[in-house]
Parts: C-alpha cells; structure tokens; sequence
C-alpha cells in the first residue's frame, strides 16, 4: 500500500486484499469459522505462530479489510471494528480500565456514554468526573493520580460545541493519561484526532461511514500495543464483533465518504444560512459559521464546519415542536449521518434520560433542535427550512 496516498484515496482503496479471482470490489466472507489443512496447522495457528484466522468473532478478512481501510485514513496502528458505535465506546473504556481507577469526561457526550459513565462505572468502582469540555482549567483541576483515561466527543452532541483535542491531549499525557476521541461529528475526513495527539479513537460507523441508514457498526483505533493486546483480548473474549456483512457495507461507504460528506456540509451550510438571524431563532451553532464560539478551534482542527447543526428557537419547546412538524422533507428521527436530512428534538428524545439539572448544564434547551444534513438539493432544504420558520 502505498503510504503517501490521501486520505480520499486511502478510503477507495486502503486495506484491500483479492482473493485468487482477484476481484475488483471487495469479496464478502461471510463465514463465522475456517479450516486446518491438519491439525499441526491448527496447532500452529492457535500458537499464533501462523496468523491466519480462526474465528469471525476474533477476525474475519472482511471486517479486517475495513479496519486496515479505516486504519489506513486515520493514521493508527491498528484497530478493531465492532458491531456498534456504543460497543466501541464501551471497549474503549472497559479494556483500559479497573476499579479504582479514575477517568475524566467531557459532560456533552452521546446519552449512551453518558450512561456507562455515570451508571455503569461506579458499579465497579471506577470514579469519574465530567468536566464541561470547553473549559480547560476544569480538565487541569479534575486530574488525579488515578486518572487513566480522559474521554472527549468534538463537536459534541447535539450543541456542536468544540473541544480543543490538542489541549486537552496536553493535559491528559501531562497526568500520566491516556485521550479517548469519539470522532464522529466531524467524520474522518474533516478531523484527524491522532495528529492532535489523541491515543484512541472510537466511531459509530452507523453514522457517516454507512452513511445510508443501512447498518450498526463500530471502531477503535489505537496503537499495535494497546489495540493488538488489552483492546483485542477484550472484545473477542466479550464478543462485540462487527458482522462480516456490514463490514462489507462499510467499506463500500468509505469509497463515497468524501463526496457525501462534503455534501452534507454544503448543505449544513445552507440551513445554518437560511436560520441565521432569522427572528424566531435565538441563535444557530454550527462549526462553518464565522459566529460559533469556538471558531478559532475550528479553524486549527477541523478542515471544514461539518455535516451537523443545531439551532435554537425563541419560543421554547412548543416553537421546537411546530417547527419540526411543518417540515416537509427534513425527516424526524433521533438518527445522524444518513442521505436523508434528519431534525431531533435532543430534550425529548436522545437525552430525554439525563435528569433535568444535568440537561441544563448541557445547555440542551426546550427550544433546540439538531439538524442532520443529508444529500437533498441544497435550495430544497433551505426553502422546507424557510417554510417552516414561517409557521413558528
Ligand atoms: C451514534 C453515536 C454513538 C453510538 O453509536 P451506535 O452505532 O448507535 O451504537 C456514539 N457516539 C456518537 C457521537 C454517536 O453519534
């Protein structure tokens, strides 16, 4: 493979290996186990002494395939798919960690990670603190002795805030800790943690990377030694894995990554302009605007404003609401990252589950909405955009 390709190259053809038919697109092996020309061979191979495949729960040449593609555009040294974005961010966290340790976390995250740190953590006595992410001192009085891991989602869900990774790297190496990124908001593409000096990142590649509202799927990358050894260990013992199936959907959403994505941000673009200073809208974040509180951030670490938004409307939930019923194209649903545009009201629905006093911390408000771009002509998103404000 060659090395010096870019990252639009890598996804179209990184990680690719044919078979003796030599076919052009990826082959799907879609089985669960392999065989032993003798039982030396098996020996050999539970040896590792040959690293061949044993079980599809461990590896598989299609999901493999996947990992070296998405390996291949983020820069890591190895990485192991699984079948979900929350197992990914699950196995990030509990193959590095044990009881007594201590992780800190920004408060914005996915509800589900949220879940895991607040709920499940503390059952096995691993102490965590969340931080709100754009506060650096707060990250630099929050680390402890213990500190193992530090956990960040940039841009966050749903408020598109930005976290500053390189800082907050600094910060966690400064304690002797390692620096989880989830990456998915900016997709691959338009972020590259590891140059920051993030130590793991994890994706849904439910979102952008399918990209097509097809299939669950998830990743983590890391080094060889973390990923090869605690990080495998964990997941083929627990068994998480990503089906060689979706694998194979993956790799085939890759291939049409950068012109999705680059897409969808036109389109972000587009809406964010339509709802921008209009009077039923409070304010609208969204990365690519000159107005985003961390545009200075954005314009060291992100390549562009991205495919996600979020606004917010004068009048509350029942503004929120109105809005979103008289949309005519944009979709309702809690989803992201798929061709279709995609509206969620996060106060009901993603975070409905976070009690109250933590949801005003987050800033997650009555009257916000996010906003999915998808790949519809941008005219008819921003005239269904305009004729709903007009019913606010
Ligand atoms: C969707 C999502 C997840 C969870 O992924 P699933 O594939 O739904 O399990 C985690 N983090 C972020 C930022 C997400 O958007």
């Amino acid at each position: 493979m060659a090395k010096n390709w870019k990252s639009r190259t890598l996804a179209v053809h990184g990680g690719t290996v044919r078979s003796d038919f030599a076919e052009t697109s990826e082959a799907l092996f879609l089985n669960s186990g392999f065989t032993y020309q003798s039982a030396e061979a098996a020996e050999a191979r539970f040896a590792a002494d040959d690293p061949g495949f044993v079980y599809s729960r461990f590896a598989n040449p299609t999901v493999r395939m996947f990992e070296e593609r998405m390996m291949a555009i983020d820069g890591a040294g190895d990485a192991r798919a699984t079948g979900t974005g929350m197992a990914a961010v699950a196995g990030a966290l509990f193959s590095q960690l044990q009881s007594g340790d201590h992780i800190v976390a920004a408060r914005a995250l996915f509800g589900s990670s949220l879940y895991i740190l607040n709920t499940l953590m503390p059952r096995f006595g691993i102490k965590v603190t969340l931080v709100d992410g754009v506060d650096l001192e707060q990250w630099r009085s929050a680390m402890r002795l213990r500190t193992k891991l530090v956990f960040l989602e940039t841009p966050t869900n749903p408020k598109l805030e930005v976290i500053d990774i390189a800082a907050v790297a600094e910060i966690a190496h400064g304690g002797g800790a390692k620096l989880i990124v989830d990456n998915v908001f900016a997709t691959p593409l338009l972020q590259r943690p590891f140059e920051l000096g993030a130590d793991v990142v994890v994706y849904s590649a439910t979102k952008h990377i399918d990209g097509q509202g097809r299939c669950l799927g998830g990743i983590i990358l890391g080094d060889k030694k973390y990923i090869a050894k605690a990080c495998h260990d964990y997941l083929k013992h627990t068994g998480p894995s990503l089906s060689p199936f979706n694998a194979w959907v993956m790799l085939k959403g890759l291939e049409t990554l950068d012109v999705r994505v680059r897409q969808m941000q036109e389109n972000a673009a587009a809406m964010a302009e339509v709802l921008d200073g209009h009077g039923a809208v409070k304010r609208v974040i969204y990365p690519g605007l000159a107005n985003h509180p961390q545009a200075e951030i954005v314009k060291r670490q992100m390549s562009g404003g991205g495919p996600m938004l979020a606004v917010e409307l004068n009048g509350g939930k029942r503004a929120a609401f109105a809005f979103s019923n008289a949309l005519e194209l944009i979709l309702i649903s809690n989803n992201l990252g798929d061709s279709k545009s995609l509206i969620t009201h996060p106060a009901t629905t993603t975070h409905q589950s976070v009690d109250k006093k933590e949801r005003a911390k987050l800033g997650i408000s009555g009257g916000m909405l996010r906003i999915s771009a998808g790949l519809e002509d941008p005219a008819d998103l921003a005239a269904d955009i305009a004729h709903a404000l007009g019913s606010v």
